[in-house]
C-alpha cells in the first residue's frame, strides 16, 4: 500500500476512502514489523493506534496522522524506558504535553522510537537496547540521540515523529537520516511529561518529510500548558520582503567534510536565487561551545538522574549504562566544591558570550544557515569506543541550546556513498516562523519532493 508523505497527502487519501484508518494503522504495523532489523522501535502500541482509529473524528486537523513518540515522552499506559534498563518496565500514569496535545488533534501513536539512554549520545549507539541502524544504509548510525524517531520517519514506519534537542538531538539524526527536523526555541514547547536530560537545554520537538509538516506538528504543540513555567507563547511573525541570511565563518572550518561543505554551499547558493540576501557574520565564541555544553550538560544530568535511585522508579542504580555513569561523574565533579567555580560557574560565564554572538548576529540577518554535522553518518562502532569523539560531533549543534535558540535542520541530498546530506538554519529566540519561511521557500524552488530510503 502506497501511503503519502506528507500530513495533506495522508488526509487527502483518507477523505477519498482511498484507505480507511485501520487499513493505514496496519499498513504502518506490517511495516515496523518487516524493518524490525532497523531497531527504530523500543515498544509497539498496535492495540493503542487500533483503539485511537477506531473512534477518530475525521474532520481533526492531524486525524490519521502517524506518530513515532521518542521514548522519553511519557505516555499513560504505555511503557516508557528513556532506552535505559533503569527503566525497562515503567509504565507512566500521565502523558506528556506534546503527547496529549496531539492525540487531542487526531494524530494515532504507533509506538515508542529508540534512542540513546536518557538522549545522552550522537549515534544512537548508546541505547540500552541496541543500536537503530540507518535505513539507507543499516552499517551506518542513524544519529542520536532521538535515533529510532528519525530512522522511522525516513523508512515510512511512521509519518512523523517526537524528539528532544538538547544539544543536537533532533537536528543530528534527521541530518544523517535525510528527513526534516525541528528544534524549537528553548520555552517553545513544554516539556512536562518528558524524561529530563538536561535542563536548562531540552527543546522537545518534531520530525516530518517537509518543512511544512515540521511547521504543522509545531503548531499543535507549542505554548504554555500551565505545568512548565518556562513557556511562552509565540509572537506574531510578519513576513518581510527581502530577508537576510548569515553565513557565519566559524562554522565552514578545517575538519568538516568536503561533501558536507559542499551541499552547504550549494543551499547557500538556492537562497541567493530565491531572492534572499547572504551576509558574511561572525560568532566568534563558537569554539568554546563544545567546551561549556560538556560542563553545562553532565552537571544537570547528574542532578537530574539523582532520582533514579531504585526506590521512586525502575530499577536501581547498579542499571546505568557506561554513558549515563560517565556524565554523572562529570557533572558531579564540576558542581563540586573547588571545581564549580572553575568549571561550572566558567562555563555559565562563557554560555552568555554565545548568547551575546547570536544575539549581536540577529541584529544584522533573520537567519543563520551552517552545516548540521561535520560528516555524513558514520560507520555502526566506527566512534563508539571513544567517547571524546563522539562528544566532538556536536560542534555545531550544541551551541543552538546553550543559546536556547531555534534550529531546523533540512535534507539537501545524498553525498557519494548514497547517505543523507543537509544543513541547518538558525533564528532569534521565537522566530521559528521565520525558519519555516526559509525552509518551505528552500523546497519549493528545489522541487524537493520527499522518498522513503529504500
Ligand atoms: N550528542 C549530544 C550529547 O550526547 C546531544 C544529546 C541530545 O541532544 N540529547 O549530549
Amino acid at each position: 500500500m502506497n501511503i503519502p508523505l506528507t500530513i495533506e497527502g495522508v488526509r487527502a487519501s483518507l477523505s477519498k476512502k482511498e484507505f480507511s484508518i485501520e487499513e493505514l494503522v496496519s499498513e504502518y504495523l506490517e511495516r515496523i514489523n518487516a524493518n524490525r532489523d532497523l531497531n527504530a522501535f523500543i515498544t509497539i502500541s498496535e492495540e493503542r493506534a487500533f483503539g485511537q482509529a477506531k473512534n477518530l473524528d475525521l474532520s481533526k486537523s492531524l486525524a490519521g496522522v502517524v506518530v513515532a513518540h521518542k521514548d522519553l515522552f511519557l505516555t499513560k499506559g504505555i511503557k516508557t524506558t528513556a532506552a535505559s534498563k533503569v527503566l525497562e518496565s515503567f509504565v507512566p500514569e500521565y502523558s506528556a504535553t506534546v503527547v496529549s496535545r496531539m492525540e487531542e488533534a487526531g494524530a494515532i501513536m504507533i509506538g515508542k522510537a529508540n534512542c540513546d539512554a536518557w538522549a545522552h549520545g550522537a549515534s544512537g549507539e548508546n541505547s540500552d537496547f541496541g543500536p537503530t541502524k540507518n535505513p539507507w544504509n543499516k552499517d551506518y548510525v542513524s544519529g542520536g540521540s532521538s535515533s529510532g524517531s528519525a530512522a522511522a520517519v525516513a523508512a515510512g514506519l511512521s509519518l512523523v515523529s517526537t524528539g528532544t534537542d538538547t544539544g543536537g538531538s533532533i537536528r543530528n539524526p534527521a541530518n544523517f537520516c535525510g528527513v526534516v527536523g525541528l528544534k524549537p526555541t528553548y520555552g517553545a514547547v513544554s516539556r512536562y511529561g518528558i524524561i529530563a536530560m538536561a535542563s536548562s537545554l531540552d527543546s522537545p520537538g518534531c520530525f516530518a518529510h517537509t518543512v511544512e509538516d515540521v511547521e504543522k506538528i509545531f503548531n499543535f504543540i507549542k505554548g504554555p500548558d500551565g505545568f512548565d513555567s518556562t513557556v511562552k507563547e509565540l509572537q506574531s511573525f510578519k513576513p518581510k520582503s527581502k530577508m537576510k541570511i548569515g553565513v557565519p565563518k566559524e562554522y565552514f572550518i578545517e575538519g568538516i567534510d568536503k561533501e558536507v561543505e559542499k551541499s552547504v554551499l550549494q543551499a547557500i547558493q538556492v537562497f541567493k536565487r530565491s531572492g534572499v540576501e547572504l551576509v558574511d557574520i561572525s560568532l566568534p565564541h563558537t569554539k568554546y561551545s563544545i567546551d561549556v555544553y560538556y560542563i553545562v550538560q553532565p552537571a544537570e544530568v547528574s542532578s537530574n538522574l539523582g532520582r533514579y535511585d531504585g526506590i521512586r522508579y525502575g530499577n536501581g542504580r547498579e542499571s546505568f549504562g557506561e554513558e549515563a555513569v560517565r556524565r554523572i561523574m562529570l557533572g558531579t565533579y564540576v558542581l563540586s566544591a573547588g571545581y564549580y567555580d572553575a568549571y561550572y560557574l566558567k562555563a555559565q560565564k562563557v554560555r552568555s558570550l554565545l548568547i551575546k554572538d547570536f544575539d549581536q548576529a540577529f541584529q544584522k540577518v533573520d537567519a543563520i544557515i551552517a552545516p548540521v554535522m561535520p560528516t555524513s553518518a558514520f560507520k555502526l562502532g566506527e566512534k563508539a569506543a571513544d567517547p571524546l569523539q563522539m562528544y566532538l560531533a556536536d560542534i555545531f549543534t550544541s551551541s543552538a541550546n546553550l543559546a536556547g535558540i531555534p534550529g531546523i535542520a533540512i535534507p539537501s541530498g545524498f553525498d557519494a556513498k548514497g547517505l543523507p546530506l543537509g544543513f541547518q538554519l538558525l533564528g532569534s529566540r521565537f522566530s521559528e516562523p521565520i525558519l519555516f519561511e526559509l525552509g518551505k521557500t528552500y523546497q519549493k524552488i528545489t522541487g524537493y519532493k520527499p522518498q522513503l530510503a529504500k
